[in-house]
């Protein structure tokens, strides 16, 4: 039952349409990617929105909780 907890990590390749590439680890040995964080804006532009928004305000909530 607890054969499957801690997956195979190894070093993985991911490639991106855009031709970076990067690795990292994954139970998979390459990755292709559409967007990456090099081509997508989401990951250069939107993610100071994030932070205002309310996930990480929720993310802090919580764990304040945790720590009282
Ligand atoms: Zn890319």
């Amino acid at each position: 039952m607890k054969n499957n907890i801690h997956p195979d990590y190894k070093e993985c390749e991911v490639k991106c349409a855009c031709g970076n590439s990067f690795q990292t680890k994954s139970v998979k040995e390459e990755i292709r990617l559409e967007v990456c964080s090099e081509c997508h804006p989401f990951f250069t532009g939107t993610q100071k929105f994030l932070n205002r928004g309310g996930r990480i305000e929720k993310f802090k909530k919580k764990y304040n909780m945790d720590e009282e």
